[in-house]
């Protein structure tokens, strides 16, 4: 399709991004152009936008970025047969090579050579997003645009809660950002017993319980270590989910769970941490694990499951809709931690 469309553009190696006026993209034989109907925000968007350690070491504006959306396939490459004009998609941010040795046994998300969308390619904060065909996902004709735009991130929490067994367990999630609070209504969804919910911000606390979140602790006011003991009858956790990626919470996180239990780890920490190995992993017999995406498609199946059967529902973490033009809005509430997810229009 040719023709221009509006775009925001990580337009330079410093702070912010700008709307600019950029050519609709080209497609292959095997890719799709989507037209973008909601498009949210996430952690990596705000790490980019702001300029950080990370993002200086890893994109190269002047770029589109974003990764999260909801939309209207438009165009088909010649050799696309998995979609078809009109039909409604997400889509699987990871771009894998489907030939390394994690490719080929099945564990796509783990691929040595993934791209991520938005990050190493040109993102969706944007009309239009041109995407290989292979990682786009169908949606349920009455799913909403901004709950089908988030399904991205609540994959995240999807993986990391049922990477291991849930069922009448007590869970811990330390770290409520947006795939923090809807871990708290996985888990919640997945049978567990208790959910407790850890952060230093009362809003998203808040937010944790109107997910499901059983207890929530506000862990620069109480002692998360007490009160994760004192809730669990002096047994500690069974399983963590740790999204906070800070030294402490993490190490609160391994003296929280109970021996034999699970710690899977989202977040990623800037820097190394520090671990007591010996006392709070080995003599514990703890399982510790390392979460990155989703995997394909099999936690896709999974958030589409939870949200069409209501199992859970994500509409209380979208706090915010605003239109493209409005991103410095839609930045500043995440930079700030006053908001859940925000979704964007463009
Ligand atoms: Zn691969």
């Amino acid at each position: 399709m040719n023709g221009k469309m509006k775009a925001l553009v990580k337009h330079r190696r410093g702070f912010g991004a700008e709307l600019r006026i950029v050519d609709i993209p080209a497609i292959n034989e095997t890719e799709v152009l989507i037209k973008v109907k909601a498009t949210s925000i996430c952690g990596t968007d705000v790490h980019i936008y702001s300029w950080d350690a990370w993002s200086q070491g890893r994109v190269n504006p002047p770029y589109v970025f974003g990764h999260e959306f909801s939309g209207e396939v438009v165009e088909i490459g010649d050799k696309v047969t998995s979609v078809k004009i009109g039909d409604y998609v997400s889509a699987e941010t990871h771009i894998v090579c489907g030939t390394c040795p994690q490719c080929l046994t099945g564990q796509g998300h783990i691929c040595k050579n993934t791209k991520i969308i938005g990050v190493d390619t040109q993102g969706c904060f944007a009309e239009y997003v041109a995407l290989p065909a292979g990682n786009l996902w169908k949606n349920p004709a009455e799913m909403p645009l901004d709950v089908a735009s988030i399904q991205e991130p609540m994959g995240n929490a999807v993986h990391t809660v049922l990477a291991g067994e849930v069922t009448g367990k007590t869970v811990a999630v330390i770290g409520c950002g947006p795939i923090g609070i809807m871990a708290a209504g996985v888990a919640k969804a997945a049978g567990a017993a208790k959910v407790i919910a850890f952060d230093l911000n009362d809003y998203r606390l808040k937010l944790a319980r109107d997910m499901g979140a059983d207890y929530t602790v506000n862990s620069g006011q109480e002692d998360p270590l007490e009160q994760a003991y004192n809730l669990t009858d002096g047994n500690g956790v069974d399983v963590v989910c740790e999204m906070s990626g800070h030294p402490a919470a993490i190490n609160q996180g391994l003296k929280m769970a109970t021996n034999g239990g699970r710690v899977s780890i989202l977040s990623l920490p800037v820097k190394p941490v520090e671990i007591n190995i010996t006392d709070d992993i080995v003599f514990k017999g703890l399982t510790v694990q390392g979460i990155t995406g989703r995997k394909m498609f099999q936690t896709w199946q999974q958030v589409s499951g939870l949200l069409a059967s209501g199992q859970v529902d994500v509409t209380p973490v979208i706090t915010h809709h605003l239109p493209l033009e409005e991103f410095e809005k839609g930045f500043e509430l995440m930079i700030k931690g006053e908001c859940g997810k925000v979704v964007l229009t463009p």
